[in-house]
């Protein structure tokens, strides 16, 4: 296997570390450095995913393409395009965190507002109750009193029956001597 091939096969996503590529890599210094500036720059790379800082598109360069050799041109183009890309990721990333954390702060303030409503709704309920309360209260009052009402009603009823039944009698009676009156003779 040659030197080329061997970082080819290493460049490959992801690295295939077969045996022949041990193999190559265990007696070439070329190939273990090149290995290792590769491991860097995941390193790097793996980094960006915690946001401390975006890649420089000098760093890449000097993490890959310290010149010892001469390496093919599409390798090259493909790694400046893959720099590019980690470059605007990082921004992106970085714009996006920034984002993130404004959202994280509206969702501290959010939290505060849903605090504050909770103890209004809370405020609300126990008012809503004490009316409640009032109502029932009231109502049972009402309650008596209508109660008290009706028993009055009829108790005033037997009255009135018992004075008509005492009229009717009295009535009878005075027909009664009437007709006895009447009766007499002149
Ligand atoms: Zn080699």
């Amino acid at each position: 296997m040659t030197c080329e091939q061997c970082q080819d096969l290493l460049l490959g996503e992801p690295a295939p570390r077969d045996r022949a590529v041990a193999e190559h890599l265990r007696d070439c210094p070329d190939c273990q450095r090149f290995a290792r500036r590769l491991d860097a720059v995941a390193d790097r790379l793996g980094r960006i995913g915690t946001l401390d800082e975006p890649v420089s598109m000098f760093e890449l360069y000097q993490a890959i393409f310290r010149p010892r050799r001469r390496r093919r041109a599409w390798v090259a183009a493909g790694l400046a395009a893959a720099a590019a890309i980690v470059l605007v990721l990082g921004v992106s990333l970085a714009a996006l965190s920034g984002r993130l954390q404004t959202l994280g702060g509206q969702v501290v303030a959010l939290r505060g507002q849903v605090g504050e409503l909770d103890g209004q709704l809370d405020e609300a309920r126990a008012d809503a109750r004490e009316d409640l309360m009032l109502m029932m209260e009231e109502l049972q009052s009402n309650q008596v009193l209508l109660v008290e009402q009706e028993r009055r009603l009829l108790a005033t009823n037997d009255e009135l029956r018992q004075s008509l039944t005492e009229a009717q009698q009295s009535i009878t009676r005075l027909e009664t001597q009437i007709r006895a009156v009447s009766d007499q003779p002149r």
